[in-house]
């Protein structure tokens, strides 16, 4: 089964899968992070992100692995050709340079591939913007997780500050979410978008904790 949960920078897509996954059983494929880590490889070889054909051959080319540190039940560490990318990739250049990156056909085109490769072996929570209507349009439950974006930079600034990584600045990260939603709304491959048969869950008002039930009820009843 297939559980796909697209929605804006900063929804709270991650937690909610990976909580989502753990109470399920699910494995878990957080998208976004194959974008970014593609994005910083591209900086890390002095790429112009323009780009399309140096851009792609990365994304073809480079392997990029999830993996679980010591002591921790999810998977959290994220790498590239073997190099351990996961507080990199969290930065706010790499919050710049994923846009134009992540609307590369060519980029997304090869991680579509590997996504839906990964997603087929097995039970998986998928999060990103496309998982519903390109990834998986198949999929058995599609979730569309937003919220304002005030609560939305909110949120993003407390997960910087426990990360350590990113700005903890909110009108700078109020800008960004803006400016990310914005560009990846009007791209010409994959805006993100709800697909027509995706259940809207906007979270402003809830915790995370019951947006975590909603979804695992809903999962219970496909199942
Ligand atoms: O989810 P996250 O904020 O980490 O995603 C980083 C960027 O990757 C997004 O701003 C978006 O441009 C891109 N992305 C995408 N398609 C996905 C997942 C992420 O275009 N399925």
């Amino acid at each position: 089964m297939i559980i796909a949960i697209d929605g804006p920078s900063g929804a709270g897509k991650s937690s909610v899968a990976k909580a989502v996954a753990n109470k399920l059983g699910f494995a878990c494929l957080d998208t976004g992070a194959m974008y970014r880590a593609v994005a910083w490889q591209a900086l890390q070889n002095g790429i112009d992100l323009n780009d399309s054909e140096a851009l792609g051959s990365i994304a073809r080319d480079y392997k990029i692995e999830f993996g679980t540190a010591e002591g921790e039940a999810i998977p959290r560490l994220v790498s590239i050709s073997g190099v351990d990318v996961t507080n990199e990739i969290r930065t706010a250049e790499i919050d710049k340079a994923v846009s134009p990156v992540s609307a590369d056909m060519s980029v997304r085109e090869a991680l579509v591939l590997q996504q839906q490769r990964i997603g087929r072996t097995g039970n998986y929570v998928v999060e990103g913007r496309d998982i519903g209507t390109v990834v998986f349009p198949d999929a058995e439950l599609k979730i569309f997780l937003t919220a304002s974006d005030e609560e939305r930079a909110r949120r993003r600034v407390l997960q910087n500050e426990a990360r350590g990584v990113g700005s903890t600045d909110f009108e700078e990260v109020l800008a960004d979410i803006r400016r990310r939603d914005e560009y990846d709304s009007n791209r010409a491959h994959s805006p993100l978008r709800a697909a027509d048969d995706a259940i809207l869950i906007d979270s402003t008002n809830f915790t995370i904790e019951e947006v975590i039930d909603q979804i695992c009820e809903l999962a219970n009843k496909k199942a």
